[in-house]
């Protein structure tokens, strides 16, 4: 018989400069994390080994970037830099018009002042926080209308962030095409544990929106993975290049908010792009309120150089193919060592299903947050919440919202750890869960208002 061989492969870069990290005792760890009141977030990094919190700013950036740095034209207006930035925005996405932005979350803002109303309704693909936020305080009322699959961790649905047309439709005649500014399509679907849409889904959207004269806004954060993934999963595409998959996603909507500070490669930025020349003007002018001048919006002329830079190296197929591909190794390991992740595995983190590894913690003792605590413990792996405490209390009646998932991510930030780390965190999970019974749960002891995952303090229950 004539078998394959195995062969491996490694990360497509060499390492030219080191970042020490630090280990540290169980002992300190204990005192850390019962410092930071059980919130990772709370965290200091120095008392952090692997850094799983986020995907966001924690990129290693390519020597071309640092080199990029150096050509910042940092003119209050009209910098060169802002000019690359455009350029490669309407080569690599297509849209027509940039409005940069300090990070993500600030381009919501802008979008959803502009385009909602009082009353408004505005379904998407699953909730994300700030999104969320910003559709509020504008006056509208986020409608999620994902497939039910997502909802559904032990679900293998290859495209879990598709948009369920029937619900769609039936949020548009109930409310009416009128009360209903655009639909929020994110790639990938983060909440959803990194789940990406097809082109098939998007373009059945689109045609919908468009008989009912509906904008589409893309939260593009994460276009390049869901671009990888429909190149993997999607029937057509496996020719297709990353580069063109991106592109056709991008020409199916009407505008993108955008946290450069993921997919893009860069350490903070994002923008607005947007098609329509009325918007844009709005937005433009809306800018110079909150974050800075037009042709820099928040970012230094530095920042948006390597942000152009980093928004061409996202789209290679090296570069993507390895960066999903470490996530799906150690989903593959944690699999393996059969602990309960959502599936199929996503494109920037693993999501650990704390409701099945901790089955005696009813959802309000804080499954995913005991978790996330209990990781840390163990290793020194920071990891965060994704439930409860995540989803928020509901504005009408005060009460907790409690979402079917109740997840903790682990997210790999881009090409800073190997192969060797993703060993040693599955390890630290799988001896968690063997341990599980002795996990407590927790309870809060401070709640912020907004986004309160990220200041809250617990206390565990005994
Ligand atoms: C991070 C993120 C945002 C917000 O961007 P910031 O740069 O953090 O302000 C919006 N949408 C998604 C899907 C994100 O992951």
């Amino acid at each position: 018989m004539n078998k394959e061989r195995k062969r491996s492969w490694a990360e497509p870069y060499k390492i030219k400069m080191v970042e020490p990290v630090r280990m540290t005792t169980r002992e300190e760890r204990h005192q850390a994390i019962k410092g930071a009141g059980y919130n990772t977030f709370l965290l200091r990094s120095r008392d952090v080994y692997i850094d799983l919190l986020t995907d966001s700013g924690t990129s290693a950036m390519s020597d071309r970037q640092w080199a990029g740095l150096m050509l910042g034209d940092e003119s209050y207006a009209g910098s060169e830099n802002f000019y690359h930035l455009e350029e490669a925005i309407q080569t690599y996405y297509g849209y027509k018009y940039l409005v940069p932005t300090h990070q993500g979350r600030a381009a919501e803002h802008i979008i959803s002042q502009i385009l909602i109303k009082k009353g408004d309704i505005i379904p998407g693909n699953m909730y994300f926080t700030t999104t969320k936020v910003h559709q509020e305080l504008a006056g509208g009322t986020f409608v999620d209308v994902i497939i039910d699959e997502a909802h559904n961790p032990e679900n293998e649905h290859p495209f879990k962030g598709n948009i369920d047309i029937e619900k769609l439709e039936s949020v548009i005649k109930k409310y009416g095409a009128d009360r209903i500014p655009y639909v929020s399509v994110a790639t990938t679907v983060n909440m959803a544990g990194g789940q990406p849409i097809s082109l098939e889904n998007l373009k059945a959207v689109r045609k919908l929106t468009t008989n009912y004269g509906i904008k589409i806004i893309h939260d593009m954060t994460r276009v390049a993975e869901n671009a990888y993934l429909i190149k993997l999963r999607e029937p057509g595409y496996s020719e297709k290049t990353v580069r063109e998959i991106v592109k056709e996603i991008c020409s199916l909507t009407d505008g993108a908010t955008m946290s450069a500070k993921k997919d893009a490669l860069v350490n903070i930025g994002g923008f607005l792009a947007v098609n329509d020349e009325d918007i844009f003007n709005k937005a433009r002018n809306m800018v110079v309120i909150y974050e800075g001048l037009h042709t820099y919006g928040g970012m230094a002329g530095r920042d948006m150089e390597a942000l152009a830079i980093g928004i061409k190296e996202s789209v290679e197929y090296d570069h993507i193919r390895a960066r999903v591909g470490q996530v799906i190794y150690l989903g593959n390991k944690l699999l393996n060592m059969g602990v309960p992740i959502v599936k199929p595995i996503g494109s920037h983190g693993i999501f650990l299903d704390a409701k099945k590894i901790l089955p005696h913690l009813s959802q309000d003792g804080l499954p995913a947050q005991s978790l996330a605590a209990a990781i840390y413990l163990d290793s020194g792996v920071r990891a965060m919440e994704r439930g409860v405490v995540s989803a928020g209390r509901n504005p009408e009646t005060g009460k907790h919202n409690y979402p079917n998932l109740e997840l903790v991510r682990l997210t790999i930030p881009r090409r800073v750890y190997t192969q060797a780390h993703m060993d040693v965190v599955a390890e630290s999970v799988e001896a968690v869960l063997h341990n599980s019974a002795n996990v407590s749960g927790l309870k809060f002891v401070y709640e912020p208002k907004y986004l309160r995952f990220f200041q809250s303090r617990f206390e565990p229950v005994s």
